[in-house]
């Protein structure tokens, strides 16, 4: 059955040769052309086989949907999107956004050449830390810093580097998963560090960690943040300014892996959770690791500081190159950090921090704007304001749920998870949620300059629906 419609598919060849699309070579490279409509029909066909459809449209109807990719210039795989599920830091969305001015830094920096490892003023080789090391200690008080490629790359360099062939003390209750192929236990292995497990999952004692180190030979302290659970109830763990003491007393060090964390208190942002990156270090932790694009808000990276001494060494270790941050996120780094120097500064221009401080009125002002658009250029739908909880995402702050608000939209004649599918399909994909009959739009995480693009998918997905009906 699948294989009669698959061969309905138009051959590519011929469908290249036909006017229409001899016509788009013209304003468009023919490379092009053929790139889109090959997309296309690798979709039908992936669609055919995962029998989302069930016939082939016609010729005229692939060629007008060609047309229409073209123009939109809509033959990316990856692509931007509307964000409208709430979820601030999401790990299938890209993670953290940038605001206007950090994306226009790093295009200007992208565009040419830069003085990634030049240093301008000797005129000679320089060092591509060199752009953010100040910054980064400014901010956290650290007396070093680094970056690398990621908070995964970061963990590992720590621990190859300082932990390799030792015994690691660390919590049962931080062997965690963090999400892919995360593993802590895995890491520490593969890193040439010996795991020496301690305490229970739900309770370790400081007793634990120096009876680890006095008699099980444990020359390093390991802490990990448990990024995406929360544990309640008879509970315990040990917190960094008892453990640094602990190490310290035995000639040890402590490393913490931090996932993620604000350069500000989180009460200076009004939030009841989470945690500054320099209160570990502050409470006497040797080295910690962050996320660049979690709590922070730039781009994808790494960060570790600490101890001049053992930055020193980390910089040394050959797979250091391995795991070096580029131009483009270091940019982005840059720009971000230089925000986060006054709170209501990064609150402004880094949306991560905008969207987590966004308070619950705020939300709902947002809302109601997002509904009046919808209702002013579409009838034929209803819409109605939801109160919803928000989520941090991205393994950052477990358990803190954020107040805010969603426009529920009800399209009649179409099922929710129908429409959900074709608001995937568009240029600029809209990625709502569903809620019994409606689609969700949660608008913490959408940029005002984005409704314009959701009130006309809607509009797209109301004519689809009067179509079918004639
Ligand atoms: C997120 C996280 C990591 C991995 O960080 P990436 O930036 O995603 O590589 C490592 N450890 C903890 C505790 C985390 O929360």
């Amino acid at each position: 059955m699948a294989n009669e419609i698959l061969r309905s598919i138009p051959k590519l060849d011929l469908l290249l040769g036909r006017a229409a699309m001899l016509n788009m070579k013209e304003r468009f490279h023919p490379a092009i052309v053929k790139l889109c409509a090959q997309q296309y029909l690798d979709e039908l066909r992936q669609a055919v086989l995962a029998g989302r459809i069930g016939s082939i449209p016609a010729v005229a109807e692939i060629e007008t949907e060609i047309i229409n990719r073209l123009e939109s210039e809509d033959y990316f795989h990856l692509k931007h999107l509307i964000n409208a599920t709430g979820v601030v830091l999401h790990t299938n969305l890209g993670r953290a956004p940038f605001g206007e001015e950090m994306a226009r830094h790093v295009a200007k920096v992208a565009q040419g050449y830069s003085n990634l490892e030049y240093d301008l003023a000797e005129g000679r080789r320089g060092s591509r830390y060199s752009h953010v090391e100040k910054l980064i200690c400014e901010l956290t008080g650290a007396e070093s810093a680094m970056v690398v490629n990621n908070n995964a790359g970061a963990v590992f360099l720590m621990l190859n580097t300082l932990a390799k062939g030792k015994k690691v003390a660390i919590s049962r209750g931080e062997l965690v998963e963090i999400g892919g192929s995360f593993r802590v236990p895995e890491i520490m292995r593969e890193s040439g560090a010996e795991l020496c497990e301690i305490g229970t999952t739900n309770k370790t004692h400081a007793k634990d960690y120096i009876r680890a180190m006095d008699e099980l030979g444990a020359e390093v302290l390991l802490k990990v943040h448990t990024s995406n659970f929360k544990m309640y109830g008879f509970t315990q763990e040990v917190l960094p300014k008892e453990l640094s003491q602990i190490a310290r007393e035995r000639d040890g060090i402590l490393l913490h892996d931090l996932g993620s964390g604000f350069m500000f208190a989180p009460e200076a942002l009004g939030l009841r959770e989470g945690h500054a990156v320099w209160s570990s270090i502050r409470e006497g932790a040797d080295v910690v690791c962050f996320s660049a694009d979690k709590l922070l808000g730039a781009a994808q990276g790494g960060i570790i500081i600490g101890k001049k001494k053992y930055i020193e060494k980390i910089k040394q270790n050959q797979l250091t190159r391995m795991l070096r941050i580029d131009k483009l996120s270091l940019a982005a780094l840059e720009i971000t950090l230089q925000y986060c120097h006054d709170t209501s500064l990064a609150a402004e221009k880094i949306p991560v921090i905008s969207m987590l401080t966004m308070t619950e009125d705020k939300c709902r002002e947002k809302a109601e704007k997002l509904m009046h658009l919808i209702e002013s250029r579409i009838d034929g739908c209803i819409t109605r304001l939801m109160p919803v909880q928000d989520e941090p995402g991205g393994g950052s702050l477990p358990g803190l749920m954020l107040d805010g608000y969603a426009v529920a939209v009800k399209l009649p004649g179409i099922s929710p998870e129908r429409a959900e599918h074709m608001l995937h399909c568009r240029s600029v994909p809209v990625i709502a949620r569903i809620s019994k009959d409606s689609l969700v739009f949660s608008v913490r995480t959408i940029f005002e300059n984005e409704y314009e693009e959701i009130a006309e998918a809607l509009e797209e997905l109301i004519r689809t629906v009067r179509g079918k009906r004639k």
